[in-house]
């Protein structure tokens, strides 16, 4: 008889792991609170015809998506089909627009026409960051990071050498470029880690080689598209998902979990992979079986949380580019409000993306669909009073870029979406949107265990464990986790 796993969750690492998991015959279900799939990359759909992903925006790291299919003998393309941006995306500064070309060639040449030398040094930092991304990507990011000696070959120890491990991401940029807006541009892609440039270190260059030099693409139909492409994959490989279906306890006799508990139903169980956010899952277990305290938690950089609008206009926004960053005010201020001083910030950066500008589906006729998001700190107080105030300024910026006025008037959906939103949909800790954030005490083995130490047969996937947030790591991290536990269960 087949081995029984229960996976507690249907985000990208729960799907993942219940793919690679029923691949290696074992008898999987997946049991997820909401009625779809998809985590933090669910989708919705409204009746004035907009469809809405609710988190990932973003489609960067290709190979990984690809790989995922390919290891099912499938092909992305069966999905979803992916288009190249181009512009990839559009930063506002207080004294100007750069927009990021699509084609290698022209990047370099945007950067030599702000900065003389730049274009050879974006060469020289991309060459650099391709190694990074290359090694990593081999050797690394598929480690389950139980133990600092699965680091301690040869081969690994030489390449870490040139990983820049020590080095904060601020200064590595520093030393190549000297214009701010270039510096802002470089440093731009660590912020989806979770932390600022001075916390992360300079190996996530890798970042602008997976953005930047592969490109900035985009699923049509949205990213809910590579969810329902990935929960197809795993039904084929025999996986079943139980929707509605929020498991509340966890059962455990000696150092293993027996079962465990939705509404009414026990279910029986060899083992158990979480995807739910961890520290919801250990708050379910006896403080005796819990891997960490409140107060490591507590201790931890989380990745930020977000104040978030899905919005609908009923006329088209012309000069609106897909994906556009408001980088006017000073990113260190914006930053130091989400981790030095945890407040609501005083004068927001914020992101807008508009993919009705590439996708027609997403919107009826001479509409656009507009998401805008606020990076702020988790565990912030939310104060719903304060959401129009930020919504009004992320307006009218915009109104000022595109030089439209009177949007508000044209708007004929909004939702908003924050702190508590994310702790009641994800049980997420603190109400962060993104996991735990990418510095170097939080990454390889420093992240939180993928396995329970007292209960044998309980282990973690998922955006707050190895490799670490985002979609592509959230992918991996399932498959690594299926390792682990085929490992346990074939003994
Ligand atoms: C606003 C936003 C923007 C983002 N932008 C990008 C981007 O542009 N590109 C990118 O690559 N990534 C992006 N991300 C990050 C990405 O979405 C996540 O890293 C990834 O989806 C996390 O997947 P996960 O499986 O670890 O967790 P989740 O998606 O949270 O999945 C966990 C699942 O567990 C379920 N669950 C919780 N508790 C229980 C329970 N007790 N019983 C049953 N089920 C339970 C939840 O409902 C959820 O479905 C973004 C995230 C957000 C929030």
């Amino acid at each position: 008889m087949a081995k029984k796993i229960s996976v507690i969750g249907a985000g990208v690492s729960g799907i993942s792991a219940a793919a690679h998991l029923a691949r290696k015959g074992f008898k999987v279900d997946v049991y997820e609170k909401h009625g779809s799939p998809g985590g933090r990359a669910r989708q919705f759909k409204t009746q004035e015809g907009y469809t809405f992903d609710m988190g990932p925006s973003w489609y960067w790291m290709h190979d990984v998506f690809e790989d995922f299919f390919f290891l099912f003998g499938k092909s992305y393309a069966e999905y979803y089909e992916i288009v190249d941006l181009d512009p990839q995306f559009e930063m506002v500064f207080s004294d100007g627009t750069l927009e990021i070309p699509r084609e290698y060639h022209q990047i370099k040449q945007l950067f030599e026409s702000i900065e003389p030398g730049a274009g050879q040094r974006y060469d020289d930092f991309m060459r650099d960051a391709k190694y990074k991304y290359e090694i990593s990507m081999s050797k690394y990011i598929e480690k389950p990071c139980l133990s600092i000696t699965e680091f301690m070959t040869w081969d690994i120890l030489k390449s870490a050498l040139r990983l820049d491990l020590f080095t904060d991401f601020r200064s590595f940029v520093k030393k190549y470029f000297k214009h701010p807006k270039l510096q802002a541009l470089m440093e731009f892609p660590v912020i989806f880690l979770g932390a600022s440039p001075q916390q992360i270190p300079a190996m996530y260059s890798l970042m602008n080689y997976g953005g930047y030099a592969l490109g900035t693409k985009y699923p049509l139909g949205g990213f809910y598209k590579i969810i329902e492409g990935m929960v197809s994959v795993a039904e084929s490989q025999g996986a079943v998902f139980h929707y509605n279906h929020p498991i509340t306890k966890i059962n455990t006799s000696a150092n293993h979990v027996t079962s465990v508990v939705s509404g009414d139903t026990l279910i029986e169980t060899d083992a158990v992979v979480a995807s739910a956010d961890y520290n919801h899952i250990e708050n379910m277990l006896s403080e005796s079986n819990r891997n960490y305290s409140e107060t490591y938690w507590d201790k931890r950089i989380l990745a930020p949380s977000a104040l978030l609008f899905y919005v609908g206009f009923d006329v088209p926004l012309a000069g609106l580019k897909h994906h556009i960053l408001f980088f006017e005010p000073s990113l260190d201020d914006h930053l130091d409000d989400i981790y030095k001083h945890p407040s609501w910030p005083r004068d927001p950066l914020f992101y807008v993306c508009c993919p009705s500008k590439t996708d027609t589906s997403v919107a009826p006729e001479n509409h656009e669909n507009v998401f805008f998001l606020m990076p702020i700190a988790s565990g912030i107080t939310e104060d719903s009073s304060k959401h129009e105030v930020y919504f009004d300024i992320m307006l009218s910026r915009l109104e000022k870029h595109i030089g439209m006025v009177g949007l508000k008037e044209h708007i004929d959906y909004k939702k908003s979406y924050c702190v508590s939103d994310f702790e009641r949909d994800y049980h997420a800790f603190k109400g962060n949107a993104y996991g735990l954030a990418n510095t170097l005490n939080q990454t390889a083995f420093l992240k939180p265990s993928i396995k329970n130490r007292s209960l044998k047969n309980l282990l973690y996937t998922g955006h707050l464990t190895v490799p670490g947030p985002g979609m592509p790591p959230s992918i991996i991290s399932g498959k690594i986790v299926a390792n682990e536990v085929h490992k346990l269960l074939k003994r």
